[in-house]
């Protein structure tokens, strides 16, 4: 079954990010694609994710429309999906959350009374400070874009917005300083923040700056993590921290990154054209594709797919290294485009195989060591855990 269906509305971006997974890195089936998903495709699209939702019945599913840059696609065209997915999944027990992931440079009122219509909430892409976003995130002519972001925000976090607001996506810039990074992202008073390692595989590894050692990244999070755990209010939610505590304490993750169980992700192009989980793009050309296309087969038929359920394998799906890693309840191996090599595919431990255990160690030790101070408390208090 799946419950997060990512959807392309418009296969082309106006910012030209030199690390962008989808038109920099392997991948060139957008040039395939056509700019708009029609409104025929977007209607049997519809149908397709209602269908699979009623013999499902998941408490909650969630629609994401992603880039390329899915404003691009303008408010009307926005509408019309939004309009038939809510129509068709009107009535079903399943909670639809419906967000849009965007780079932010379109974002008006205009589209913002769209999203207020159909319940759409809204997952900015910042990355940190205004110098790092500058040099990651500049439009296609080269000029830095951190200014109309910031605009778009401020738009956002008015009160006649702010319900809509989902938070922020920022991807590591190993050469920012992590606390900064943090502090300049709380300036936009976000909900919540995503951060995500830079995507690389064994034969594209992550930039590891000289002489940082042999977990840069480890160190980098550690040192937000500090920062974030160690404020006297809680800030915001970091989803990677939070999920982090939740699975050492036994719960489950809400983040890939962490957990055994992979992700229940499918893609849908402009085209109709189903696809994997899209991070595999990093990987090479052909990755992301599989044999399958809405007009022909339902999402209970893409589930079936070898593709799809190699990325839920679980234990089963992991390295000899890995299973027999003491942290494999918590990392998992890392995200599955993380583990590729050429030679062996995925049969591999993370690429930031040292990173994640870095951060896994230490955010067990604070953990630890705050369960054990919470203790003494209660024990003066004469109060029992
Ligand atoms: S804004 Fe997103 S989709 Fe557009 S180029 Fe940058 S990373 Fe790629
Ligand atoms: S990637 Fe590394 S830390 Fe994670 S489970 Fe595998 S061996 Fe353990």
């Amino acid at each position: 079954m799946f419950t997060q269906f990512v959807v392309k509305l418009y296969s082309r971006c106006n910012f030209g990010c030199p690390d962008c997974y989808v038109y920099e890195h392997r991948d060139r089936g957008w040039r395939a694609e056509p700019l708009i998903m029609s409104p025929a495709t977007m209607r049997r699209l519809c149908v397709r994710i209602a269908e699979h939702l009623r013999r499902h019945r998941p408490e909650r599913a969630q629609v994401a429309l992603h880039g390329g840059e899915p404003l691009l696609a303008g408010p009307l065209a926005v509408e019309r999906f939004a309009r038939g997915l809510r129509d068709e999944t009107e009535g079903l027990p399943t909670q639809v959350d419906l967000l849009v992931q965007t780079n932010a440079s379109l974002l008006d009122r205009a589209f913002l009374d769209v999203f207020r219509r159909y319940g759409i909430t809204v997952g900015v892409s910042v990355d940190g400070t205004p110098e790092s976003h500058d040099r990651r995130r500049p439009d296609r002519g080269g000029e830095g874009t951190y200014a109309e972001v910031a605009r778009a925000l401020s738009l956002l976090r008015t009160p006649r917005h702010r319900p809509l607001y989902r938070g922020l996506l920022c991807v590591i810039d190993i050469e920012a300083d992590p606390v900064a990074t943090y502090e300049a992202l709380l300036e936009h008073e976000p909900p919540a923040v995503d951060l995500l390692l830079p995507l690389a595989t064994w034969q594209f590894p992550p930039h590891r700056p000289p002489g940082a050692g042999d977990a840069p990244y480890g160190r980098w999070l550690a040192a937000m993590f500090d920062r974030w755990f160690d404020a006297a209010r809680r800030e915001t939610s970091v989803r990677l921290f939070d999920s982090l505590l939740d699975v050492q304490l036994g719960g489950t993750s809400s983040s890939e990154m962490w957990g055994q169980y992979g992700a229940d992700v499918v893609v849908i192009q402009p085209s109709g054209l189903i696809e994997y989980n899209d991070v595999l793009k990093t990987v090479s050309s052909l990755a992301g594709r599989s044999p399958l296309h809405i007009a022909a087969h339902d999402f209970d038929h893409a589930a079936a797919d070898p593709g799809f359920a190699a990325e839920r394998a679980g234990l089963a799906g992991l390295c000899g290294q890995c299973r027999s890693c003491p942290v494999v309840d918590i990392c998992g191996g890392g995200l599955r485009a993380h583990r590729h090599r050429p030679d062996n595919g995925f049969d591999n431990p993370s690429c930031y195989c040292p990173d994640l255990r870095f951060l896994i160690d230490h955010a067990r030790k604070r953990l630890t060591k705050g369960v054990i101070s919470l203790r003494a408390r209660l024990d003066r208090k004469g109060m029992s855990a």
